[in-house]
């Protein structure tokens, strides 16, 4: 089965500069995610069109689809459209059918359409529009191939789909759900499905913890393991796609019993439990109850005990 590998690009000047978080790559990455395809990079740039033909050529190179969301405005610092274009090395050109739609949204609010907004009608030549219901800006999916000669890699062409999207997020979510996400289903053949599950450790370092386990922490392993360090907790997060959930399970599980294994008591819980969801459980079950003698943790265990939530899994 082919691994697609996906990047995601945040285009704007209000996220370089920290004015606005990023969250369309988050979601994008989690839609992407339950398809079965992996999030390889995310990218993101300013309103520079030299930067950002840099990160498109860069992306088509590297990725088998690219998500963009940003960029696709009338004024003069929306520059994807061109870019695109530029990476495909087509023009752009007017398409009739979005300008209609255009003079129909002012009609519709009875206002006089800019001429300016009339480039919202510019689209590279060969590419689909993808329709945006809402708003004026409609996305552009575009296939492009670069030549790959000269890299580890059997092909001498290499495919890449680019989907590029508005960044208002109520805009870019409908029109993922409209036309971009059926089209990258049917690109990437029978829904693929993508399984995680975590197991969380206490008592170790992350990096002792590692050491414990035989070779798991490995790139290119299916399922690949994955470690992240909370608060003293460490979560290793075991995750793998397949055609299946049980596929993907039957993959997982012994991947499960080699960190018990190896890891014995040191694990203490599975898939978002926390410490004191497993404490209280515990006293649940043996009808204990327990006083807490604080000094100096400001009530951080009363808390965790407050905020536990018993037999969550
Ligand atoms: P644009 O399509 O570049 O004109 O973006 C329109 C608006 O969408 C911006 O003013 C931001 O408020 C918002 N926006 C753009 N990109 C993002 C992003 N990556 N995450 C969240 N909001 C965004
Ligand atoms: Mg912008």
């Amino acid at each position: 089965m082919k691994t697609w590998l996906a990047e995601v690009i945040a285009i704007g000047d209000e996220l370089v500069s920290g004015q606005r978080l990023d969250t369309n790559s988050q979601w994008i990455s989690q839609q992407l995610g339950q398809l079965g395809i992996r999030t390889a990079f995310h990218s993101t740039v300013g309103d520079d069109i030299d930067q950002n033909q840099a990160v498109f050529d860069t992306a088509i190179r590297r990725a088998d689809i690219v998500i963009s969301s940003g960029g696709l405005g009338p004024t003069a610092d929306d520059l994807t459209r061109e870019v695109i274009a530029a990476a495909a090395g087509v023009p752009l050109e007017r398409r009739p059918e979005i300008v209609a739609h255009l003079e129909q949204l002012y009609a519709r609010r009875n206002r006089q359409m800019p001429a300016t907004n009339l480039c919202q009608a510019d689209i590279p030549h060969g590419a689909t529009i993808i329709p945006n219901p809402e708003g004026t800006a409609p996305g552009i999916d575009m296939a492009i191939e670069v030549d790959n000669s000269g890299r580890p890699n059997d092909q001498d062409v290499h495919r890449c789909r680019i989907f590029a999207l508005p960044g208002v997020p109520a805009e870019l979510k409908q029109m993922w759900g409209d036309t971009v996400q059926p089209a990258v289903r049917q690109l990437t053949g029978a829904p693929a499905v993508l399984r995680f599950r975590t197991l969380h450790v206490f008592g170790e370092g992350e990096s002792k913890i590692e050491m414990m386990l035989p070779d798991l922490v490995r790139r290119g392993n299916d399922p690949t393991t994955g470690i992240t360090a909370s608060a003293a907790t460490i979560t290793l997060r075991v995750s793998t796609s397949g055609a299946t959930e049980a596929e993907c399970d039957a993959k997982i599980e012994p991947v499960l019993k080699t960190i018990h294994e190896c890891l014995g008591d040191l694990v203490f819980g599975a898939d978002g439990q926390t410490l004191g969801d497993v404490v209280v459980d515990r006293l649940v079950a043996t009808q204990q109850t327990v006083a807490i003698v604080d000094h100096g943790l400001h009530g951080e265990v009363a808390a965790a005990i407050a905020a536990a939530d018993p037999q969550r899994t």
